[in-house]
């Protein structure tokens, strides 16, 4: 299957100003791949942050959303992005859509994405989002995403944008051979980025992207004990 990038509203001269610099940061920061970096260069991130934040939207950080939850920084997006190896009509599982940031980005690649977050409200704003921005190949879903989509698996690819205390099996069974789940792992505290792998019908492997910071990933799969 394939799809065509998806079209976006403009912005302000400033936000245009102000997401071109965040490129060149991400630039220098070693992101190197053009195409991702030409998709954070479309996708406007002040539609994606609470309205007081908006001067902030480009700013390299983790911003807050509601439920207690937060907005990736983009240089944890673009990184995830690049390690997922996104093509046209790559079938993509976020699991955690929370603003909706990062499945806007996987969808200006081209990506067929399927995206779900355990609170109703995020995942309600993030699909008016969607609909404001245009953007047709997102499906959304409430539910536990520590177990995956398996009525939509396999999956080209799979990114986890919440810390997890073991890579969750569901979710690498729900690759395709030669697909890869990006997660983070570790205590709530830190977490180490992976990549996996799937190389066979029972056969992965996994290399490690360095040391970030998410938000818990709660759910049969995830931390269970866990109120946000
Ligand atoms: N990708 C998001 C974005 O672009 O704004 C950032 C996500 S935020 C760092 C992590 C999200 O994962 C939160 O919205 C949280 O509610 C969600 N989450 C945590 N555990 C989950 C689970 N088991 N299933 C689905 N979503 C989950």
């Amino acid at each position: 299957m394939s799809s065509q990038p998806q079209p976006f509203t403009p912005s302000s001269t400033l936000f245009v100003q102000r997401r071109s610099h965040l490129v060149q940061v991400l630039r220098e920061r070693g992101i190197a791949d053009e195409a991702v970096l030409a998709a954070i260069g479309v996708v406007p991130r002040e539609a994606f942050v609470p309205d007081v934040l908006a001067a902030n939207a480009y700013d390299d950080t983790a911003l807050p959303i509601d439920e207690l939850q937060t907005i990736s920084q983009p240089f944890t997006v673009a990184t995830m992005t690049s390690a997922v190896g996104v093509r046209s009509g790559s079938k993509i599982l976020e699991i955690g859509t929370g603003s909706g940031y990062q499945a806007a980005v996987l969808a200006a690649l081209g990506a067929i994405v399927y995206t779900i977050e355990r609170h109703a409200l995020l995942s309600h704003q993030a699909r008016e989002r969607f609909r404001r921005l245009g953007l047709q190949n997102i499906h959304t879903r409430v539910s536990d995403g520590s177990i995956g989509w398996a009525a939509q698996a396999p999956f080209d690819g799979i990114l986890v944008t919440a810390g997890a205390p073991d890579v969750p099996e569901a979710l690498a069974r729900q690759l395709s051979i030669g697909g890869r789940l990006i997660v983070p792992v570790g205590d709530r505290v830190g977490q180490t980025l992976y990549s996996v792998t799937r190389t066979g019908d029972e056969t992965w492997s996994a290399q490690d992207l360095g040391p970030f910071k998410f938000v818990p990933l709660i759910g049969a799969e995830g931390w269970q004990d866990g109120v946000r």
